[in-house]
């Protein structure tokens, strides 16, 4: 009997880590990507302790450690005068996993190194999936081709090729996603041309009227990664774009004296437009979709790559549940079952980023309102209001709290 073999549509952190996760369980995969390489822009990503067990599961927690930088927790200031609204400190020595703070590239490096020394992972470069058709037996995916189609043959396909998933208008939702209004610019600042001396390592924010800014060390603790989130009145496709330094000086022209000497010290700012987009089904027969092409989360409550990894694993495990059970007949049961599983709380995390984005962003009076919840709240209710969130295990496909 031949082993079972998935196709992959792309190769981001939600594809790759499905990749790893079947190859660990001796399923087969092919992954397809777009892309001609496979250089992510530099920015970074806080990978919270829900997706952090997944990939700690795949044996990648000593590289992740190598590269990231462990927060010691959170601390939220007022945009004008940089004063402390709230902060929740964590010892990372006493986290079961991590919070961990690193560059997306590093991540992705990691999680491409381990696919390729997988025997049963192939990569197929420089070639998007352009159609898939579906029959009883398996998938029939058509690649972009200057020369005519190529086809793969599959016995289902995961769609993880992001925010404008071809997969995704394929399996029957071709609206497109919708802009926000607002645009994230990003940066790195080598930590010796910060002047953060005696700051934590920790995610720091910075709420302002209808504007945010967080900063965190990433790289080993050598830079540090900015995003500042302002509105936009058009939107851009596609990943990044390079950001004037002067637009942003005079966005943060009333911030604190800190966050400007912070962002002063960047160079090669690039610029993401924001968009957002309902949950789709996230299977139909033998295709499901994961990560931003089923879900895109807005970056308010930094869950978009953990959504995509907690989804690899959820659909991993059940796909070897299924195929042991059911042989391959079994791919729309775990398909349709990885769909149940995961519908719940991905609106959930929506649904919180989008309303952590509401509160960041208030103007005054309001926004003297939501200091004084947060400073109320403290460091324990801060904890207790994310448990839901942070606790999640996959063993039953289940969050916490
Ligand atoms: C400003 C900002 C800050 C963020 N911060 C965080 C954070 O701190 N923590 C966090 O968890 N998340 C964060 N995110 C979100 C996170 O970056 C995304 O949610 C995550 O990258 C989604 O992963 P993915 O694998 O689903 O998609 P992607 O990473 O977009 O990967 C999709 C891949 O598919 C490929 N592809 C596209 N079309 C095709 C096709 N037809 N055929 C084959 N391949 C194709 C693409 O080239 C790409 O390589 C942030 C996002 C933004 C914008």
């Amino acid at each position: 009997m031949t082993a079972p073999h998935l196709l992959i549509a792309g190769a981001g952190i939600g594809g790759l880590t499905a990749a790893l996760s079947l190859a660990r369980r001796g399923i087969a995969s092919t992954v397809i990507e777009k892309r001609t390489g496979f250089g992510e822009t530099g920015a970074g990503l806080q990978l919270t302790p829900n997706s952090g067990r997944v990939l700690d599961a795949l044996d990648l927690a000593l590289p992740l450690k190598r590269v990231g930088v462990a927060s010691h927790g959170l601390m939220i200031r007022r945009w004008g005068d940089g004063k402390p609204i709230v902060e929740m400190p964590a010892d990372p020595a006493r986290l079961p996993t991590p919070f961990r703070l690193l560059s997306r590239i590093d991540l992705h490096t990691i999680l491409l190194d381990a696919a390729r020394a997988m025997p049963n992972i192939r990569f197929i470069v420089g070639r998007g999936v352009e159609d898939v058709r579906q029959d009883e037996a398996g998938v029939t995916a058509t690649l972009a081709s200057q020369n005519g189609g190529e086809t793969l043959h599959g016995l289902g396909l995961i769609g993880a090729d992001g925010l404008w998933s071809r997969a995704r208008s394929l399996t029957g939702d071709a609206a497109p996603p919708e802009f926000t209004g607002y645009e994230a610019w990003r940066a790195m600042v080598p930590t010796a041309a910060a002047s953060l001396a005696g700051e934590k390592p920790r995610v720091t924010l910075h709420l302002g009227p209808q504007r945010h800014a967080v900063h965190y060390p990433v790289s080993s603790g050598r830079q540090i990664n900015i995003v500042v989130l302002r509105q936009a009145k058009e939107a851009r496709e596609g990943w990044t774009r390079a950001g004037d330094n002067a637009v942003l000086t005079d966005h943060l022209a009333a911030g604190s004296s800190a966050l400007r000497q912070l962002a002063g010290a960047a160079t090669g700012w690039q610029v993401w437009s924001l968009f957002d987009r309902k949950p789709a089904a996230m299977a139909r027969g033998r295709i499901a979709l994961l990560g931003d092409a089923a879900h895109p989360v807005l970056p308010f409550l930094a869950q978009g790559a953990s959504l995509a990894i907690e989804d690899a694993g959820v659909l991993a495990r059940l796909l070897a549940e299924h195929l042991a059970r059911e042989g391959a007949a079994g791919v729309p049961a775990a398909m349709a079952a990885y769909a149940a599983a995961r519908a719940r709380r991905v609106a959930r995390v929506q649904e919180a980023s989008r309303q952590n984005g509401r509160n960041f962003h208030l103007g005054w009076p309001w926004s003297i309102g939501r200091d004084l919840v947060l400073k109320r709240l403290g460091p324990d209710g801060m904890r207790s209001r994310y448990g839901w969130l942070y606790d999640w295990r996959d063993a039953s496909g289940t969050e916490a709290g």
